[in-house]
């Protein structure tokens, strides 16, 4: 995945805002036992959001129709 760290970290930032979560590391940590979790499109200008598989780092997006959707811990590199 050719995304930055600083795009990975505000991708997490924004998926854990839209899903209720006080920190990325709530949301994570949250995410540990689930078998879907909060994913983001990783698009320019897109920031859908989505319940996928944990690995998930190239869904599809229902916004912009790209397979950019990246899961929370993928993002995080955990997984
Ligand atoms: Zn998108």
């Amino acid at each position: 995945m050719a995304l930055s760290k600083a795009t990975r970290l505000k991708k997490l930032r924004t998926l854990a805002e839209s899903e209720g979560f006080a920190s990325v590391d709530d949301m994570l940590a949250a995410s540990i036992c689930d078998s879907v979790v909060p994913a983001i499109c990783t698009a320019k200008g897109c920031d859908y959001t989505v319940e996928m598989e944990p690995d998930q780092d190239r869904g599809w997006c229902g916004a912009c129709g790209r397979n950019s959707v990246v899961a929370a811990p993928v993002l995080a590199g955990i997984i």
